[in-house]
């Protein structure tokens, strides 16, 4: 799986946050429909709601059909879902991911991003990042990723601000993203085993917090 958040902050249009996300995302998998390519798994696509008020989109998506947060009750399609991929760190290059602590997914992941180092990404790094929709799919053990972006003015500018329009987006920044997630969810798709999981969470006995 892949996906953004279609939501957004209401001062402006919400270019950078998560409207890039979106138009990346769904770039890729229009990128593999013209290509023809016949993925072995399922690609599927989610553009969420409601992130900004709380991950609502992506935290029920999980709860419904991966599995409770809270109990650890597995649904059937936990034992299915090979990966989901994020996009939300505005609107700049890609230039690698973060392993969200699953160190099995290292050699992979660098493998896969090797065509790209001219292009700008290489990094592969064990941190975690959080805030957004990949968190409710590794609250239940499922590998949830999101891509280390060039921040360019996201930080000190248009993150939840009246000026995050689209002119501060960059095209050929988003193509490139929209071509290293491209080659992600398709080799992904093709493997012959579901991506190497971390260890299944265990029931909590509160609600988690900080999503
Ligand atoms: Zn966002």
């Amino acid at each position: 799986m892949l996906g953004g958040h279609l939501d957004s902050w209401h001062g402006a249009t919400g270019a950078t946050d998560n409207a890039a996300g979106c138009a990346v995302m769904m770039e890729a998998v229009r990128i593999l429909k013209t290509l023809g390519v016949k993925p072995r798994r399922t690609i599927r696509i989610a553009l969420w709601s409601g992130e900004e008020q709380g991950l609502h989109g992506s935290r029920n998506y999980v709860k419904y059909h991966l599995a409770d947060p809270v109990t650890m009750q597995l649904k059937p399609d936990h034992g299915k879902i090979s990966a989901y991929y994020n996009l939300d760190n505005g609107g700049g290059k890609i230039r690698g991911i973060y392993l969200q602590g699953n160190e099995a997914v290292k050699a992979i992941f660098s493998k896969w991003l090797e065509p790209f180092k001219e292009m700008g990404a290489g990094i592969v790094t064990i941190n975690n990042t959080g805030s957004t929709d990949h968190v409710p799919f590794d609250a239940v053990g499922i590998p949830g990723f999101q891509f280390i972006q060039d921040p360019l003015e996201y930080n000190t500018r248009t993150h939840h601000t009246n000026m995050d329009t689209y002119d501060h987006l960059v095209p050929a920044d988003l193509q490139q993203a929209a071509m290293v997630v491209a080659a992600f969810v398709y080799n992904t798709a093709m493997r012959d085993e579901k991506l190497p999981r971390k260890e299944l969470p265990t029931a909590r006995e509160t609600p988690l917090r900080g999503f």
